[in-house]
């Protein structure tokens, strides 16, 4: 059958691996796996939130209220913006298709860094418009303006701080990056990880409303599923000018998240304690990570998220210590797929990272 030319160029996104896959090869009991993998917050959800959803199961045969009038106004009021600076999308990747869809068409040119989110490119090389990468690994303004200057881009997509490596620009720099940049530039503030990077270092926070004053250009995307614990849930969010809102609101379909996922998000924003509490133990975690790296004799890179990414230089195969990490039932990411001799954990909770290390003792010891 015939398909759309520009499907030819996709490749699909591969997920981290689930548990039930690792039970079903490696026949291993699920409460013996650890999943690494995700950037899922390892401490759960809020249990106000779980409380919430077992109270609304009731409810599921109404449609959701598309309005979605209370999750926009509680995160307009955390973002001090107008509700219609606000749309809700199923995750914060649906946000970003909506970014895509509504600047791209196979004329047009997308900017991002070389290591950087997957789902940008995906979407991009779906509506046929031409990538542009700068040459690091990690994310370097210097090559951005270059390229840009060179080129010129419909879209460019900063990921503050990056999945997968973890770093992160200063905010003063990004500003003076988006002074440079045409107004007919969709910039995109991909905030996945914000929350962790703004509890660490002050100079890496990116305030929405700030962002979007300033520069009319910008979208500022944040989501529920790292910090805050929804995963499973699947809601995100973009915050922007009227105008931007509007346009995207073109490309959504009615009810694009469901009853609960709206409650368990207007719930979670009700437990900031609970997040922050979470990501002060991430960090107390991360520097485990860190001493075990440094003890080991590899790199890794200084992290503003809730993950860490290993760098194994000539010492190891990324490859072969996850694949041999999944043997023994824990789950983290090889960046081979994209270039890099290293591998991403998300920090776990103690009791995980502790059995994390020793498993990893066992390996790299088989691995000398
Ligand atoms: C996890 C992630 C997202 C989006 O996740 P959703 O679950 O779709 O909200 C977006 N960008 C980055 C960089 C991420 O790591």
């Amino acid at each position: 059958m015939k398909f759309n030319k520009v499907l030819e160029n996709v490749t699909t996104y591969e997920a981290g691996k689930p548990i039930e896959l690792v039970v079903r090869e490696y026949g291993i009991d699920p409460k013996d796996i650890i999943k690494l993998a995700s950037n899922e917050n390892p401490y759960g959800t809020s249990p106000k939130v779980a409380q919430k959803i077992q109270e609304l199961s009731k409810n599921m045969f109404i449609y959701p209220d598309d309005s979605m009038f209370e999750l926009k106004e509680s995160l307009a009021s955390k973002f001090d913006v107008n509700e219609s600076n606000v749309i809700i999308g199923s995750g914060s990747d649906q946000i970003l298709e909506f970014c895509v869809h509504a600047k791209c068409n196979e004329n047009s040119k997308m900017l991002m860094s070389k290591t950087t989110f997957a789902m940008y490119e995906i979407y991009g090389k779906q509506t046929g418009c031409q990538i542009l990468k700068t040459q690091d690994d990690e994310h370097n303004l210097e090559q951005f303006s270059a390229m840009y200057k060179e080129h010129g881009a419909d879209i460019i997509f900063l990921c503050l701080p990056n999945n997968p490596l973890g770093e992160c620009l200063d905010k003063e720099d990004v500003y003076k990056f988006l002074e440079t940049v045409d107004e007919n530039t969709l910039v995109v503030v991909d905030g996945a990880y914000q929350e962790y990077a703004s509890f660490k270092d002050e100079n890496k926070k990116i305030d929405a409303k700030d962002l979007i004053s300033k520069f009319p250009n910008a979208i500022y995307l944040g989501t529920f599923s790292k910090a805050y614990a929804l995963g499973g849930m699947r809601v995100g969010y973009g915050v922007a000018n009227e105008e931007i809102i509007k346009t995207l609101y073109k490309l959504r379909a009615p009810f694009n998240i469901t009853t609960l996922s709206l409650a368990a998000a207007i719930e979670a924003l009700k437990d900031e304690e609970f997040v922050q509490s979470c990501i002060a133990l991430n960090f107390e975690e991360m520097k485990r990570y860190e001493d075990y790296a440094k003890q080991k004799g590899f790199d890794y890179i200084d992290s503003y998220t809730n993950f860490i990414t290993l760098k194994f230089g000539d010492m190891y195969s990324s490859k072969e210590i996850a694949t041999q990490l999944l043997k023994r039932g824990v789950i983290v990411r090889d960046l081979t797929g994209y270039g890099v001799n290293a591998i991403r954990i998300t920090i776990g909770s103690q009791s995980q990272n502790t059995k994390v290390f020793s498993i990893l003792d066992e390996v790299l010891e088989e691995n000398k």
